[in-house]
């Protein structure tokens, strides 16, 4: 094959819900299909369950299942597809963001009867910002829910999306008779036998035919007419081209658990996914198909086993191939490295591959070079952009509690905000450190890794922080910024790229300076330039 065919047949995305949605279930059969795996069940489930905080074991027990879930990639009717894991617990939102930078098309699961919940809310923001396509799984049409024109109501609503169903439900719940695919133009019945893998599908170019009343009686035949009527006096038809501007969003309902809906999803999917897209770096945009080897890591994950202290760092290729045991140039530290050991991950198992291609995945063993954001390059300059820090959620002080471990505390604390456990502040003015996390259960996996991987001890103090707001670098030589400087000294720190942060302290606060200062610019996230 080709390096330009290799790069078509890529697929590169995540699927991203809110707990419970049915992530898991949609994947494990997404895998069926591709022959990866060849029953259910085999996908574990890696959601961080809910267990008392102080079993931080159990946390990274549970989070280490999640390395061999991170990428699941699979062969399809010749498409190579990768699917990404996102985490839906909200404590690790910052690694589904991350892993948002590295995907290149995203797949919403909705619970039919939950409807639009608040960590899709989130992730789906993330998504519009960077234009990602968007392709919406409404699922557990096996159960009662809502109408299915409500919930496209509430997609546009919530989601800020424009869509446009492609498969349109017949009944719901226990009337439920299967869907109308508008996409290919046939009816498939719903049994509701789990087991069978094949539905029944029957092609119906023409729903006026009065076939149609035989097959599925004629109430729920009239009710599909007028739907559909609906459906296409009042959604615009599908446009591939502004689904892959991010503009508009293809619908498709189904039941993942029954395996129902999951096979014409798939099929769409790989006809109008997106293939491996260019990427922006600071310097240039960089497209799939050049000759030289870029990629950046987006993820990187620490051993389990406290004897082997490496860590996995996940490379996203942008452009060109990867190649074992030839040299990249790491641009942060202007080093050459080689790699003996490429993993990439299949559904089961991982393997050492001597070439990756752009969308693909690499896992490399990292003794500390590595932190996320770096670029590796064939000996270009470039730096990879978007990959945001957004204000932590809860802020405490970091204390060594043991001073003769001092320098290992340092080291440590600097590898475990390398990985992006969590965010660390330095306070101007007494150098004091301060850690910020998304969920307040990083604190003890902190304090334990601390103590487990680097021999150091930690403790925490309060500190009340109600948001963290970057500044912007324009006119800071003013004297109403330097007057801001003085008066909230008290308040201000630097992130680890030396950016600096306001740390305030309520919402009230935060207005009231913004009011006082306002040519002082705060921003939401790091990336704001
Ligand atoms: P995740 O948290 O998004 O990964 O959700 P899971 O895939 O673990 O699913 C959550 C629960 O919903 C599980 O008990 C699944 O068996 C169930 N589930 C998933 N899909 C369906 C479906 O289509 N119909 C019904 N009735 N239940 C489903």
């Amino acid at each position: 094959m080709t390096f330009k065919q290799e790069i078509e047949r890529r697929r590169t995305f995540g699927i991203i819900s809110h707990p419970d949605a049915g992530k898991t279930t949609l994947t494990e059969k997404l895998l069926l299909f591709g022959g990866a795996i060849q029953e259910a069940g085999a996908v574990k489930n890696n959601k961080i369950k809910k267990t008392a905080t102080s079993d931080f074991m159990e946390i990274e027990r549970q989070r280490g299942i999640s390395v061999a879930t991170s990428v699941l990639a699979f062969n399809y009717k010749g498409k190579k597809i990768n699917i990404l894991d996102t985490p839906g617990h909200k404590d690790f939102a910052e690694d589904t963001f991350r892993t948002l930078t590295a995907v290149d098309s995203v797949i919403v699961v909705i619970d039919v009867a939950k409807g639009v919940e608040e960590q899709t809310v989130k992730l789906v923001e993330v998504c519009r910002m960077r234009k990602i396509p968007i392709l919406v799984f409404i699922n557990k049409m096996d159960r009662e829910g809502q109408d299915a024109f409500d919930l496209l109501d509430e997609l546009e609503q919530k989601l800020g999306l424009s869509v446009t169903p492609l498969s349109f439900p017949i009944g719901m719940g226990y009337d439920f008779k299967g869907i109308y695919n508008i996409f290919e133009k046939n009816i498939n019945l719903f049994s509701g036998d789990s087991k069978k893998n094949i539905e029944e599908t029957i092609a119906f170019d023409d729903v006026t035919n009065p076939e149609l009343d035989k097959i599925i009686g004629s109430k729920a035949a009239t009710e599909l007419r007028e739907n559909l009527e609906l459906v296409w006096g009042v959604y615009p038809s599908f446009d591939k081209e502004l689904y892959l501007k991010g503009e508009q969003q293809p619908v498709f309902f189904g039941s993942a658990l029954n395996n129902f809906g999951v096979r014409e999803l798939l099929d769409c999917f790989i006809q109008i996914a997106p293939t491996p897209r260019s990427k922006n770096a600071e310097e240039r945009l960089v497209a799939a198909n050049e000759k030289e080897m870029t990629g950046f890591v987006f993820k990187i994950h620490a051993n389990m086993d406290p004897k082997h202290r490496d860590r996995l760092a996940f490379i996203k290729i942008v452009s060109g191939t990867f190649e074992r045991n030839k040299p990249y140039l790491h641009v942060r530290n202007g080093k050459n490295l080689k790699f003996s050991s490429p993993n990439a991950f299949f559904a089961e198992k991982k393997e050492i591959v001597d070439i990756s291609y752009p969308g693909d995945i690499v896992g490399l063993h990292d003794t500390g070079n590595f932190k996320i954001g770096d670029t590796l390059t064939e000996g270009e300059s470039l730096h990879y952009k978007g990959i945001p820090s957004f204000s932590p959620e809860h802020f405490r002080y970091i204390n060594n509690a043991d001073p003769m471990k001092s320098k290992q505390l340092n080291k440590g604390i600097d590898q475990l905000m390398d990985e992006g456990v969590a965010q660390l502040f330095t306070l101007e003015l007494n150098g004091r450190k301060v850690i910020g996390t998304v969920g307040a259960l990083q604190f003890e996996v902190i304090q334990y890794r601390l103590e487990h991987e680097y021999g150091a001890k930690c403790s925490y103090e309060n500190f009340n922080v109600h948001k963290a707001c970057w500044v912007g670098t324009e006119n800071r030589k003013t004297d109403e910024f330097k007057e801001f400087e003085r008066v909230k000294q008290k308040f201000l720190a630097k992130d680890k790229k030396g950016q600096l942060v306001f740390l305030a302290d309520s919402q009230f606060s935060l207005q009231m300076t913004q009011q006082k200062y306002p040519s002082v610019k705060f921003h939401f996230t790091s990336e704001f330039e």
